[in-house]
């Protein structure tokens, strides 16, 4: 008897018991459908452990692309939901796990190819919160989104959508009008002021195309209408357009336009995100208000254009200097702040005294006169609280003019400048 004569026996006595199991299992997920069916409507989590299982079977017998359908749906539940789906809503995904046991697989419809031109060209920041019941759809665009490069999270109804929302803060939202639980005009309802306040994008997407849901759907707050099924060719240059749009406005309403540095407003977000990161774990930040010396006199000197070029080169060589996760800002006029993420105060100065040498050596030009400027700054640690963070370093920087200019001085916890009493003259000539 020959070796090879046996192994080929052996696998086809395997396939015969590959298409055994498999006939089974196509048995029993028809029953399982048909137990759902009297049901009227299974939960979130019911789904996730029914999918979970027939993951796992599937792959064992040789239904590997049914195995990864179930992965892939399974990737967009929740494990932990008891929010009701009605079993009406899974009509595609029970046809799609057919299609897998009758070799129907075919069936697959026309896949839809990114064009290259937009493979990982979205922002790392789009973040899209999709609230859909249709969970192959949502599977399908989910993995088209992330190919372009966003972080995609999905929601099955509209409670959990409008919760994620304002837990996650995505960026751009696309919402379908019929959802389980609600409708995606309620959900609109819930979300929109605050969306236009945070400059998110909401798109309505419906099969009802009808001038009614549209004109309702700009009424309550939306910024566009998609009629579904999505024609791609069309989705994907108008998100990418919308994204773009939107991180222009974005990065508008934080950097301030002389300079193109972070505005004070920016500076406002960004040091109390620095402060809940630091007591939520063990990294630190320090803080250093700079300030420039003498500059009304700059301006009254060489006039307010120079005074302007001044700003200019300072907020660029901020920007050059700073590490990647630090963050520098004009904080108002000729005041600007950094801020460095764990460093101490102590080392901050050294980068400052670096910022100082590319700096005080420049010379401007107004006419046929040129001139330096020198920078006085104040550097202070975290110790808890963000305003007496602001106080510290700005103590420091008023320790820094007093003591003559052109200095970085570290705020001295020890001396406890806040403490010292303030000697108070009243010079006036009215004795009362
Ligand atoms: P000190 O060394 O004590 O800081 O003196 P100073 O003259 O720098 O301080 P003061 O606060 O008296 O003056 C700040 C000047 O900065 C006055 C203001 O006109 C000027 N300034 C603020 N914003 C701008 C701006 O956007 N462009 C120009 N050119 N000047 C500005
Ligand atoms: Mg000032
Ligand atoms: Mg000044």
């Amino acid at each position: 008897m020959n070796r090879w004569g046996n192994a080929s026996d052996g696998r086809g006595g395997k396939e015969m018991n590959q298409k055994k199991y498999q006939d089974m299992l196509a048995q029993r997920t028809e029953n399982i459908f048909k137990d759902w069916e009297a049901r009227g409507s299974l939960t979130e989590r019911e789904l996730y452990y029914f999918l979970h299982k027939l993951k796992g079977t599937s792959g064992t017998i040789e239904l590997q692309q049914l195995s990864l359908f179930c992965a892939s749906q399974l990737e967009i539940l929740s494990s932990s939901n008891d929010q009701k789906i009605p079993v009406s809503s899974l009509e595609n995904l029970k046809n799609r796990i057919r299609s897998h046991f009758d070799g129907s697989e075919a069936v697959k419809k026309e896949e839809f190819q990114l064009p290259d031109c937009y493979i990982n060209q979205l922002d790392q920041e789009t973040f899209i919160l999709i609230i859909d019941d249709d969970l192959e759809f949502v599977s399908y665009l989910k993995e088209l989104l992330e190919k372009m490069g966003a972080q995609v999270i999905i929601s099955l109804n509209g409670k959990r959508g409008i919760e994620q929302f304002y837990s996650m803060r995505p960026s751009i939202i696309l919402v379908d009008t019929k959802l389980p639980d609600m409708s995606g005009f309620e959900v609109l309802d819930q979300i929109a002021d605050t969306a236009r306040q945070k400059n998110t994008m909401v798109a309505l997407t419906s099969e009802q195309a009808t001038k009614e849901n549209e004109i309702e759907s700009y009424r309550r707050g939306a910024m566009d209408f998609i009629p579904k099924p999505f024609d791609m060719d069309i989705f994907f240059p108008y998100l990418f357009n919308r994204q773009q749009r939107q991180h222009a406005i974005s990065s508008s309403i934080i950097t301030d336009s002389l300079t193109g540095i972070g505005n004070r407003r920016y500076f406002d977000e960004v040091i109390n995100n620095f402060a809940k990161k630091a007591d939520q774990s063990d990294t630190t930040f320090s803080l250093v208000m700079v300030d420039l010396d003498h500059f009304k006199q700059v301006n009254d000197l060489y006039g307010h254009p120079a005074g302007d070029d001044v700003l200019r080169k300072f907020g660029e060589i901020l920007h050059d200097e700073k590490r990647e996760g630090d963050y520098v800002f004009r904080y108002g006029g000729e005041e600007f702040a950094l801020l460095f993420v764990n460093l101490q105060a102590d080392e901050a100065v050294h980068v400052v005294e670096r910022i100082r040498n590319k700096f005080n050596p420049l010379s401007f030009n107004s006419g046929d006169q040129s001139f330096n400027v020198t920078f006085s700054a104040g550097s202070a640690d975290y110790q808890g609280d963000t305003e007496e963070l602001i106080s510290a370093a700005d103590q420091a920087l008023y320790e820094a003019k007093r003591t003559g200019r052109n200095r970085t001085i570290l705020y001295d916890q020890r001396k406890r400048m806040g403490k010292r009493k303030l000697m108070v003259i009243i010079v006036d000539d009215d004795p009362f």
